[in-house]
């Protein structure tokens, strides 16, 4: 085949896809992510304080557009959204560390790895333009956190991580996809200090909006 029936060829793949595409956000069709939804991506910076007291920074909220794109890019496999949400991360990531700051994702299960092929949070760590280290690994299984109280959740992932290696009094940023209770985050934290890592700070993609506030 020559090279430009080898063009013809891509370039009708990649029309039939985006004929077929439509927005992640609002369905419309053509897209990938439409502008008005891209717009909605643009990180609005919030704070949520874990069970322990640990102080998590969000980017985005998770509900309307965001959610939709995070269910999206974490249970159907649409990893070209990584890089608009990466970018948001980015916001309050990028002046969180400094050049000797580890970055460290939330480990996440073998089971979820296996389904989707990829790690949530050390993917979008890479879109955010930044190096994840992968320290913590799970050493117990949890149950699905989805559906447990605050307490039970803490309870579930209690011990649940470790550290691999040795930290010797290094700096580290926690990252997380989707920050709910923040008990997974706490988990995190303890696993890493208790690895010789000092915890400076924890970021997330989206915090669940707050319902116990009102
Ligand atoms: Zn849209």
């Amino acid at each position: 085949m020559s090279s430009a029936s080898v063009l013809r060829a891509v370039g009708g793949e990649i029309a039939a896809f985006l004929l077929g595409a439509s927005c992640a956000g609002c369905d419309a069709p053509g897209q990938l992510l439409c502008a008005s939804c891209r717009l909605e991506l643009a990180p609005a910076a919030r704070e949520h304080v874990t069970p322990a007291g640990l102080r998590v920074h969000a980017a985005l909220g998770y509900d309307g557009v965001a959610a939709r794109c995070i269910r999206r890019l974490k249970s159907d496999g649409e990893t070209h959204l990584a890089r608009p949400l990466g970018a948001a991360l980015a916001a309050v990531l990028v002046p969180a560390v400094s050049p000797s700051t580890w970055i460290v994702p939330v480990p996440t299960s073998r089971s979820a790895f296996r389904r989707r092929g990829y790690r949530v949070p050390e993917l979008l760590v890479r879109r955010a333009g930044l190096a994840p280290q992968s320290v913590l690994s799970l050493v117990a299984r949890p149950a699905d956190q989805r559906g447990l109280g605050i307490e039970d959740r803490a309870a579930n992932v209690h011990a649940a991580m470790r550290a691999r290696g040795a930290g010797g009094g290094a700096e580290a940023v926690l990252v997380d996809d989707v920050v709910t209770t923040g008990a997974t985050l706490d988990e995190a934290s303890r696993a890493l200090r208790a690895g010789g890592f000092r915890v400076v700070s924890a970021m997330a993609l989206a915090a669940t909006p707050r319902r116990d506030r009102f």
